[in-house]
């Protein structure tokens, strides 16, 4: 079964306070209790539910996590690569007592959970595969401009034979005449006693095929190596994630896969340095070029364009070149282009320079904003 959105459990807005939650949960916990269920097969799977949801969303660090990341950012099993929501894996499922619902809590998978009676135990409970998390570079241009990605993943699905049930023609297990566990009468030197284990032929399921399935060995799934291709949208950023619906780990038990996410790591240009979707650009300008003016072409993402320097540029002034930055379809967002000149001082001058210099310097150029030393060195005399 799919996990539904935690908020969607509680029939809450995304907003909603902390008092909102719990109001929410309480009357969800209510109605939905198993004791006031007991005809209602999925009773016990739907309060599990509302408690899971609270548990996440009553947990100020739990939420953020859960709304950045989905059910992968609070999944107890956790991703298994790249040690990705590793904060979670260790918490233990807590054993249910109705006294302490209001309790905050989280268990990986709810494994803890022993409580409920009716059912044929854990063992045959559907669970949702653990999401997986993969790390995948991109190329400056790719992240920039979108691009469309091909690689090969193993993925365990259903399988198509028989259509993941692992056989063919159901009947009632004879072993257990369909209650999935047997009991038997164990002797030990402190007498006897009956005990009840799941059992063996029907592995707690209740039922058996006349006929296995060959193509998946009775298992139900098979390993496929599939060849994924996820379209990455233009504005992708380091960090930021893609999700691959169905693509994680195998459910047990009927349960779906778990989700693949891709996270992304963008590589660096040779002369355009990104800063979200801002593109900056050093300009090296020569000293007359900085002090005369001049147009130059300049690179952008989308080709050169031309653009005016004026004169007295100096060394770190900025210009900004509007709408040339990244049109990022992922955040509905657009950048600008900034340019950051860089003036280089000639280290050496031909005799002619050096003459020509000279002649500038008797105009009145260097008066400007000068500092005079002369005053400097009386005062500390
Ligand atoms: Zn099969
Ligand atoms: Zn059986």
């Amino acid at each position: 079964m799919d996990k539904r959105d935690y908020y969607e459990v509680l029939g809450v807005s995304k907003t909603a306070t902390a008092d909102e939650i719990k109001s929410a949960y309480r009357k969800k916990a209510k109605v939905l209790h198993p004791d006031v269920n007991k005809d209602d097969p999925k009773a016990e799977e739907k309060f599990k539910e509302v408690q899971e949801a609270y548990a996440v969303l009553s947990d100020e660090n739990k939420r953020k996590m859960y709304d950045q990341f989905g059910h992968a950012g609070v999944s107890g099993n956790g991703p298994s690569a790249g040690g990705y929501g590793g904060a979670y894996t260790n918490f233990d499922g807590v054993d249910f007592d109705f006294g302490d619902i209001f309790d905050s809590f989280f268990g990986g998978g709810f494994g803890g959970f022993s409580g409920f009676g009716g059912g044929r135990g854990s063992t045959s409970r559907a669970q949702r595969g653990s999401d997986i998390l993969m790390r995948l570079d991109l190329d400056f241009e790719e992240a920039v401009f979108g691009t469309e990605k091909k690689f090969n993943l193993d993925v365990v699905e259903d399988c198509s034979e028989c259509h993941g049930r692992g056989g063919f023609d159901k009947q009632e297990c004879s072993t257990c005449h369909g209650n999935g566990t047997i009991t038997s009468e164990q002797r030990t030197i402190l007498g006897s006693f009956m005990s009840k284990t799941t059992c063996p032929d029907c592995k707690g399921k209740g039922y058996t095929f006349k006929r296995k399935c060959s193509e998946c060995s009775g298992k139900g799934k098979v390993k496929e190596n599939k060849k994924i291709t996820i379209n990455i949208p233009a504005g992708i950023n380091t960090g930021d994630r893609q999700r691959v619906s169905g693509k994680g780990n195998p459910g047990t038990n009927g349960g779906s896969n778990g989700d693949l996410y891709i996270e992304f790591v963008v590589g660096e240009h040779k002369y355009f340095r990104r800063e979200n979707d801002d593109i900056y650009l050093e300009v090296p300008l020569t000293l007359t070029e900085a002090i005369g003016g001049c147009k130059k072409e300049i690179p952008t993402l989308y080709g050169n364009v031309k653009i005016n320097i004026p004169q007295g540029t100096d060394s770190g002034d900025k210009q900004r070149i509007k709408g040339k930055g990244i049109d990022n379809k992922f955040r509905k967002n657009k950048g600008d282009m900034y340019l950051i000149f860089k003036v280089y001082m000639p280290k050496r001058l031909s005799r002619e320079q050096k003459q020509l210099i000279d002649r500038l310097s008797v105009t009145d150029m260097d008066t400007n904003e000068t500092v005079d030393f002369n005053q400097f060195t009386r005062k500390n005399a």
